[in-house]
């Protein structure tokens, strides 16, 4: 995760933590590698802006230049900074999951990695949180997607919703709640069908069993690597079924990290979870303070 960022702005602030007195000018000139260090990222053209004329604001308003170690004050500034645009106006705090049976929906595009992340989601539910999932795949025109969430289920030791053929989304979903209600589950997570684009005919069917569930939370899937393209999903989706949090996908992965540090600022929405591999422990939670640390090295 962030490599390359975070290569390029050790860089930019070795040279300036080395140099003891500071200009403004020298402070000028740091910052704006930074800015190309965020682009190169591929951070969002106003988010790396508005992010560098904070940063250049508080920096001059604090007197950085006359402070005895000029270097380490920018660097602190960048850091608190990074945490802003990680996190907006706060932590989310714990997904939203009490009163069971708790519905949980996980949307995205295909191939964003949905599946792999409810199992992964579910299996972080029982085994940290003591909680009695039950999982349901809706994907009806991939019965290949519903076989591979319940053939997560038996590896993970988590229930999944026995498979109907013939039934339509919405019923699906009905039917996982009277049976999470039935089965005393504490959750149960609904996986939507994704396609390869966002197109009317996913964002209606994501809509309407939404509206049968009522979910407590709606997780966007998406992947990390996309960068940009990321967080434009992450604009539609929100903007036609609403999400309350978002999970990046392959941050195992070479990406440039721009997704995660444009997703809050962009969309409002914060990052609950990262995906960081293949395996069904490899999920983290996403916490803005550890994020800038790894960025800053
Ligand atoms: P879906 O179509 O959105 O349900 O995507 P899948 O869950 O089937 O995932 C597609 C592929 O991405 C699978 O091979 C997953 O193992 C892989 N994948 C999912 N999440 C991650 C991740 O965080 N890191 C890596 N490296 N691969 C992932």
């Amino acid at each position: 995760m962030f490599e390359s960022l975070s290569d390029r702005l050790s860089g930019v602030f070795d040279r300036l933590t080395k140099q003891g007195a500071l200009s403004a000018d020298d402070v000028k000139t740091a910052l704006r590698e930074v800015r190309i260090a965020l682009l190169e990222a591929d951070v969002s053209l106003s988010v790396a802006r508005d992010f560098i004329n904070a940063v250049q604001e508080k920096a001059s308003g604090q007197s950085v230049t006359k402070s005895v170690t000029p270097g380490q004050q920018v660097v602190k500034i960048v850091h608190d900074e990074l945490v802003h645009v990680l996190q907006g106006d706060g932590d989310p705090g714990a997904l939203k999951i009490d009163n069971p049976p708790a519905p949980i929906l996980m949307v995205g595009l295909q191939g964003s990695g949905k599946t792999t992340t409810t199992a992964k989601l579910a299996k972080r539910l029982k085994e940290r949180d003591g909680k009695k999932v039950l999982m349901a795949s809706l994907d009806v025109n991939r019965p290949a997607a519903m076989e591979q969430l319940q053939i997560l289920g038996a590896q993970i030791g988590v229930d999944t919703l026995p498979i109907v053929k013939g039934e339509d989304p919405v019923k699906i979903a009905k039917r996982a709640k009277t049976a999470a209600a039935m089965g005393g589950y504490d959750v149960y997570i609904l996986d939507t069908a994704g396609r390869l684009h966002i197109d009317a005919e996913l964002i209606a069917q994501a809509a309407a069993v939404r509206d049968v569930a009522q979910p407590r939370e709606t997780l966007l899937v998406v992947d990390g690597l996309t960068g940009q393209d990321a967080v434009n999903v992450a604009t539609e989706f929100d903007d036609k079924i609403g999400v309350t949090g978002v999970v990046l996908t392959r941050m195992d992965g070479d990406g440039r990290g721009g997704a995660a540090l444009s997703m809050r600022a962009v969309t409002g929405k914060p990052i609950r979870f990262v995906g960081l591999g293949e395996k069904m422990d490899a999920i983290e939670e996403f916490h803005a303070e550890r994020v800038a640390g790894r960025i800053l090295g």
